[in-house]
């Protein structure tokens, strides 16, 4: 697994960002203009950042519910280990 990656995805995902539709480069919300190409963003161009923000968020969800009990199993062990 790429921690790396993952970190970087949650940073992104507090801050709302979404790749710009002209140069795909991260560009945050609210912003009226791409920084890197300045192209100006449509309403539609708006919506996609929504539907793409909601669709990581929603990744991010799936990943919590998946490493949650691996992470409890892992204290589980380290507990019967310090028993004996
Ligand atoms: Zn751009």
């Amino acid at each position: 697994m790429d921690f790396d990656n993952d970190l970087t995805n949650y940073s992104r995902l507090k801050k709302k960002s979404a790749p710009c539709p002209e140069c795909s480069l991260q560009v945050n919300e609210g912003e009226e203009k791409c920084h890197h190409c300045g192209y100006s963003f449509s309403a539609v161009d708006f919506e996609l950042f929504d539907i793409y923000a909601r669709k990581q968020r929603r990744k991010g969800i799936k990943k919590g519910i998946i490493i949650f009990p691996i992470v409890m199993f892992l204290f589980y062990l380290v507990f019967l280990l310090l028993e004996y």
